[in-house]
């Protein structure tokens, strides 16, 4: 029985899914935390039971021995020669990949280039491919890139108002992020509404402790909130999203503890957000227990949150000439019922309304009541399935 697995690799954490495929099958899934860190912790859940050993991870090939150990003790593969693939989550493609890409040497080699565009992300997601392609030597080896979906954004949208040399010499321009997940739940979409893809025009929102609102035509993405990083767009669960970047040499001048850009910078990318405003947490269940309680930093950072998601879905409205609907995704978008409310009424202008007993937490599909001109959908994404089928086509194609 032939066997895929999904990874994504963070700078200190491993993710991976485990299928049967062409079934679609999960057969297992886990994660390993605090790599490199004291503290380590694998956590696997198989037949819906968690199994979680604590023990120290050196390294991402650490992590993936010890992935290989579990999978021969739960006796999920009998020899790895079943794992006949591997899809690697990839953030930034840069304007290299347009596509998910067969892992060989010079593609590795690009990946590592672009770490700027994702310096957290770009490097751990190398060494995760590494790391599989040392125990995993004859599985098919797939890198799938959260910017692809976005490579097909015009011109007008991804560049940026500078002088053109800054694009032409150093690539300076909107990449985009979470691609995978816009991509999947725009087709499931459609699905819902019952029409091709090719037909609709849909702004999704996936809203998760990262967050991104694209424009989607025709079933491609022609605009996205997120930037050259991920730190454009929307307010985040620590990110600031968009700035205007005069604050940067300003707080230099006049912070003792911010001495440079790169401070400024970290300060926007992990300080900043929900967390930053709130005083209290990064996280939207913690959050909206503080808001409801009365805290008033966590009132603050709940309505500056939602006021930038109907900003930026506003602007796709503009971007789209009108959209067939909106679609929440991702742990908030999926989950929290008074977000996509508190959006929802707030641009019901545009002719979205919601029926309030549809909008419930693990609602999934059409929210929206008959009259709503715009339909609005929640669909969770599955990052993981999208990298499986991608590395299942590659399969095909050698086999060819
Ligand atoms: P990421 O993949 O970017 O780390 P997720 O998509 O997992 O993020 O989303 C994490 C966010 O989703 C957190 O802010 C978390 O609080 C929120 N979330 C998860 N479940 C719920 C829930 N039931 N209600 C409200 N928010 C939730």
């Amino acid at each position: 029985m032939e066997k895929t697995l999904s990874v994504n690799a963070g700078s200190s954490s491993l993710k991976w899914q485990l299928y049967e495929m062409p079934e679609e099958k999960v057969i297992a899934k886990g994660i390993f935390e605090r790599i490199g860190l004291p503290d380590s912790v694998a956590t696997a859940k198989i037949d819906g039971q968690a199994h979680v050993r604590k023990q120290k991870i050196v390294d991402h090939l650490q992590a993936v021995l010890l992935l290989m150990d579990t999978l021969i003790h739960f006796n999920l593969v009998d020899d790895f020669r079943e794992i006949t693939g591997v899809g690697h989550r990839v953030v930034a493609g840069g304007e290299f990949f347009k596509k998910s890409a067969l892992v060989t040497p010079e593609v590795l080699k690009q990946i590592k280039s672009i770490s700027h565009l994702a310096p957290l992300h770009n490097p751990a997601n190398a060494a995760g491919i590494e790391a599989f392609l040392k125990l995993l030597p004859d599985a098919v080896s797939v890198a799938v890139f959260d910017t692809a979906f976005h490579t097909t954004m015009p011109e007008k949208a991804f560049r940026y108002p500078i002088p053109n040399q800054y694009y032409e010499k150093y690539a300076v321009r909107k990449y985009g992020a979470h691609g995978t997940s816009h991509m999947y739940v725009s087709q499931e979409a459609a699905k819902i509404l019952g029409k091709p893809v090719e037909e609709l025009k849909l702004i999704t929102a996936h809203i998760g402790n990262g967050a991104s609102i694209s424009a989607i035509d025709g079933g491609k993405s022609v605009d996205t909130s997120m930037g050259f990083t991920p730190l454009g767009g929307v307010m985040m669960g620590t990110r600031s999203g968009e700035m205007d970047a005069s604050v940067i040499p300003y707080l230099i001048a006049n912070d003792p503890e911010l001495n440079d850009a790169q401070d400024v910078i970290d300060m926007f990318n992990n300080r900043s957000g929900i967390k930053g405003v709130s005083e209290v947490t990064s996280d939207m269940r913690d959050l909206q227990d503080a808001r409801l309680s009365g805290n008033k930093n966590a009132i603050l950072a709940y309505e500056m949150f939602v006021d930038r998601l109907k900003k930026y879905i506003s602007q796709y409205f503009g971007v789209l000439n009108g959209a067939d609907a909106l679609i929440f995704t991702a742990g908030i978008g999926e989950n929290d019922e008074d977000v996509r409310r508190d959006v929802v009424q707030g641009l019901s202008w545009f002719g979205m309304e919601i029926i309030p007993e549809l909008n419930v937490r693990g609602a999934v599909g059409d929210i929206s009541t008959p009259e709503s001109t715009v339909k609005v959908l929640v669909v969770p994404t599955d990052e993981e399935l999208v990298i499986a089928r991608d590395v299942e086509k590659f399969k095909k194609e050698l086999k060819k």
